[in-house]
């Protein structure tokens, strides 16, 4: 993969990772006054760390993703970026593109596909 095309997925992953994190704390802005009730339903919660609060409200799809992001930038410097996690084939350029966190090409994920159905990429 050419190093402009790495850039630009890199950056694309930044802005990801930012508008994920850039949620989270209004989620916790939201949480600065909040509502006793709710808070007495997690008990723990409403004595713990900021950040445990913040795993608390992206865990789900948003800290699933965000750990994608983390772990695909990650390859990006290492330099192992691009490789089927699978076959160790290279990914198509325009499939990273559409899909930067993409870990496997389009033949493993179609088969992953086939014998996961519904599996989350
Ligand atoms: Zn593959």
């Amino acid at each position: 993969m050419r190093k402009r095309d790495l850039d630009e997925i890199r950056k694309k992953l930044m802005v990801e990772r930012e508008r994920i994190l850039s949620n989270a704390t209004k989620t916790m802005d939201n949480i600065t006054n909040p509502n006793l009730d709710d808070l007495n339903d997690e008990g723990d919660v409403a004595s713990s760390e900021a950040s445990q609060t913040l795993n608390l409200r992206l865990r789900d799809r948003e800290a699933m993703l965000l750990s994608k992001v983390d772990k695909t930038l990650k390859k990006i410097d290492d330099g192992l970026y691009g490789i089927c996690e699978s076959c160790g084939a290279e990914i198509h350029p325009q499939r990273l593109k559409a899909r930067p966190v993409a870990t496997l090409c389009i033949r493993c994920k179609q088969e992953q596909e086939k014998n996961e159905k519904g599996f989350a990429d």
